[in-house]
Order: C-alpha cells, then sequence, then structure tokens
C-alpha cells in the first residue's frame, strides 16, 4: 500500500479519479506500446503518487495578519543593507550573492537601494560548533548601520547540527543583537544528481531571508513553520519529498524552487503586486565585496 494514496486529494497536479483513469487504462491494453513505455508510465505514476502523497496539511484557518518584517519590506525604511560575515573557507558563493540581490529586488520596497556587503572573513579557529560561539561572533562581527535603513545579518559557517540554514528574529539569539539574522551553513551542502552544492547554498539563503521577512506565518499554508506547497522555496528544505517531486519538473522543464509561492507572496503584499518587478529594480542592488 502507498502510504497516503487518499491524498491525492490533496494535490494540485494529481486527483484521484486522474489516477483511476490511469491505472485503468494501463490495465486496459498492456502490450499496446510495448514494455518498456509501460514501464516508464508506471514509473512516473509511481513518483507522482509517493510525491502527491507526501503532500502537507495546513494547520488551520487564519486568525490574525501573519507577521511581517515592516523594515525589510517596506518602504518606510528606504534602504536595505544585507551585511554577510563567514568563516574562512566558506565564503558565500558569488551565483548565491546574486541570486539574494535579485529576489530581494523582487519582494521588498526599496527606493534607494540594496547594498549587500560580503563583508568580514572570520580565522577558521574562531568555531568550535557551539551555539554560544554563534551569538559570540554575531555580537563581535556585525556591524548594523545607523538611522532608518532596513538591515539583515548574515553570517556562513561550516554547519551547526542538521541544519542548512538557520534564521533568527531580533533578540531571539542574543538579546543585545536587535536585528534580523541568518546563517548558511555550506558545509552541510552536498550536491545530489541535477541539484548542484551551489544551487542550493543559493535557495538555503534565500529560504532564510523569506523567514526573516516573516515567512512561513499564515496558518491556512504552514506546517512547521514552512509552506505546505512543496512547489515554493519556503517548504521544508531539500529532502527526498522534493527531490522526487522535482524530479520530473526538473528533467522536464529545468525547474527549481527558488522563489516563494503565491500564498506565500501574498503574505508579503496582501494585494499582490511585488514592489520590484522592472528591470530598473534590479539595477538598485549594490553588490560589494570586502575581500582581498
Ligand atoms: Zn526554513
Ligand atoms: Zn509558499
Amino acid at each position: 500500500m502507498i502510504q497516503g494514496f487518499s491524498a491525492t486529494d490533496a494535490c494540485p497536479v494529481l486527483h484521484a479519479e486522474h489516477v483511476h483513469r490511469l491505472v485503468a487504462w494501463l490495465c486496459s491494453e498492456p502490450w499496446r506500446y510495448g514494455l518498456s513505455m509501460n514501464l516508464r508510465i508506471a514509473g512516473v505514476l509511481v513518483v507522482l503518487l509517493c510525491g502527491c502523497g507526501a503532500f502537507r496539511r495546513p494547520v488551520g484557518k487564519v486568525k490574525e495578519q501573519p507577521y511581517r518584517s515592516q523594515s525589510i519590506l517596506e518602504a518606510d525604511s528606504p534602504s536595505l543593507v544585507v551585511e554577510i560575515d563567514y568563516l574562512e573557507g566558506h565564503a558565500p558563493s558569488p551565483v548565491s550573492v546574486r541570486l539574494l540581490g535579485r529576489r530581494l529586488a523582487l519582494y521588498t520596497d526599496k527606493p534607494e537601494g540594496i547594498r549587500i556587503h560580503v563583508d568580514d572573513e572570520i580565522p577558521a579557529k574562531r568555531w568550535d560548533g557551539k551555539r554560544s560561539t554563534m551569538r559570540a561572533l554575531v555580537e563581535a562581527h556585525a556591524e548594523p548601520p545607523s538611522g532608518n535603513v532596513g538591515y539583515i545579518y548574515l553570517m556562513y559557517l561550516p554547519g551547526f547540527r542538521n541544519y542548512r540554514g538557520l534564521s533568527f528574529q531580533p533578540r531571539k539569539l542574543s538579546k543585545r543583537f536587535n536585528h534580523p539574522l541568518a546563517f548558511v551553513y555550506p558545509g552541510r551542502l552536498r550536491g545530489r544528481l541535477w541539484v548542484t552544492r551551489q544551487r542550493q547554498e543559493s535557495s538555503v539563503v534565500v529560504h532564510e531571508v523569506g523567514h526573516l521577512m516573516g515567512l512561513v506565518s499564515h496558518p491556512e499554508h504552514y506546517v512547521d513553520g514552512h509552506c505546505t506547497n512543496s512547489w515554493c522555496l519556503m517548504y521544508d528544505g531539500l529532502d527526498a519529498r522534493s527531490v522526487v517531486l522535482h524530479s520530473l519538473p526538473t528533467l522536464f522543464w529545468g525547474y527549481l524552487p527558488t522563489r516563494f509561492c503565491r500564498a506565500c507572496r501574498r503574505d508579503l503584499w496582501p494585494d499582490g503586486k511585488l514592489p520590484g518587478r522592472k528591470k530598473a529594480d534590479r539595477a538598485k542592488v549594490h553588490i560589494e565585496s570586502s575581500a582581498p
């Protein structure tokens, strides 16, 4: 018995009725298209069933407006600074920094621009894998700008437990640090098939920044703090389930989620209009590096 068979009702791609029809069709004329074609269709069916059976259920109905970070999203703070520090040997990949810039330009309203500053390289010997050290490193290296400026602090470290990334709202990691902050752990990322390490790093960093923006706190489409839509970047990372689900779209359309789903976009901007849809908005992103 395939676990979660009945959950096909929750799947936007494949409904129970389609499955029954497909199975009936396969059984009616099994040899018409030859064995290899039948096997291929059966394989696709199994993959879809496993994937769809794994769809997550949201926790319930909306009670209040989900949280969204004013300083990161709104034009009240007309510019945004992202500071990135990293442990020696774990510098952010330029590809992921550029993707972060493009997504920030798309999802935030910053008329005076977005500055991403790849800043301090922290000596490798300073890292011992402890949470208390994460806090101490943030307090020692973060340099929040003064004035009315949106600010995100990111730190790249080799790894912490099994996390690929972790995000903290202001004061959650350190009482003394009143800014949104996230960690990316490139040492925990392994390329799997066509999903390269660099690609994973890009999606981890935008995923963590999504949490800092306020995602996912809408009960109609979250479970365990993540989106129930496995096509969404705010789905719970890259696990066996999402590999199964993405394998077909990636093979056929080169698809991988690096964007937020419609429901998540509406949590950020309830009218559904994203601030940065034009090319000019991308030009507002400046990336600079203090690296030698
Ligand atoms: Zn997450
Ligand atoms: Zn989503």
